[in-house]
């Protein structure tokens, strides 16, 4: 089938380029003319790019002949519901399948989120998707700060022990999804670079800090659940079953967890303390 879509209201010009439907058909924008019903389109972020200049960041008022699903107005307008992450229709969560009333106002989010995005995700219990990072060679011991509140996180030097260079970090982060972590400027610059973030000067808790307000990670940390040398999450261990550990150590201590990809084994000596009180202070 194919859907007509139309914008309506100020800005709507029948010269506009057609849009394709989910099976080819190639709606044209037929204008205010487009449909009985109307709803309200707004795209975020990096999901600006699938539409035409002028409808980027800003209400995008459309007209449409019911039913139409989400998935339908996606298809015509253009853009593939892969890259979209949050479907908001009146505020609500909705789904692909989910019919487009007359009246309805939908927000598009983008899958990988940028900073705009995260205001919304904490009103909900848990975020969507945790971020994940790639610290760049001088980062990291932020790294390493990162993995111990229990963030996914690839230093620069995991691959190689060498520097990887700067093309192989870009095609990394996008790859994985990673946010990638630097502080030089002329990679922050590389135009096939959409995850990035600078890390200014400072302390490393200052920069974590920094991070951690600006992503808002506050509830999406899980601290002590990964590896800090390998990224590995760690798993509980028996301690009879693990090597040799000093004796005082076993007599104060009676959790154990080890990681399975390195097998170091962490419990909660006066490092973990001093460790603990450094997270609660962050998360807070
Ligand atoms: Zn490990």
């Amino acid at each position: 089938m194919s859907i007509e879509l139309g914008i309506t209201g100020s800005g709507a010009d029948a010269t506009e380029a057609g849009y394709g439907s989910a099976d080819g058909g190639g709606a044209r924008l037929p204008g205010a003319s487009a449909g009985p019903a109307h709803a309200t389109l707004r795209c975020y972020a990096e999901l600006n790019a699938h539409l035409p200049e002028r409808w980027r960041h800003r209400d995008v008022p459309l007209g449409f002949t019911p039913p139409v699903t989400v998935a339908q107005l996606l298809a015509a307008l253009g853009i593939p519901p892969a890259d979209v992450e949050l479907i908001l229709v009146d505020g609500a969560s909705a789904g692909l399948d989910a019919p487009v009333a007359d009246g309805a106002r939908l927000s598009l989010y983008p899958v990988f989120e940028r900073f705009d995005v995260a205001p919304l995700l904490r009103l909900r219990d848990t975020p969507l998707r945790t971020p994940r990072f790639l610290c760049d060679t001088h980062l990291g011991k932020l790294g390493r700060r990162l993995r111990l509140l229990g963030f996914d996180t690839l230093l620069a030097q995991d691959a190689s022990g060498e520097d990887p260079g700067d093309d192989a970090l870009v095609r990394l982060a996008s790859e994985q999804h990673r946010i990638l972590l630097t502080r030089d400027r002329a990679l922050l610059a590389r135009p096939s670079l959409t995850h990035a973030l600078a890390v200014p000067q400072a302390p490393v808790d200052a920069q974590l800090r920094d991070l951690i307000e600006r992503l808002h990670l506050q509830r999406a940390a899980e601290p002590f659940t990964r590896c800090t040398c390998c990224n590995t999450l760690v798993e509980p261990a028996d301690p009879a079953e693990l090597p040799a550990l000093p004796p005082g150590v076993l007599a104060r201590q009676d959790r154990f967890w080890r990681c399975p990809g390195c097998g170091r084994v962490y419990w909660e000596g006066s490092h973990h303390r001093r460790l603990r009180g450094l997270v609660d202070d962050l998360l807070q």
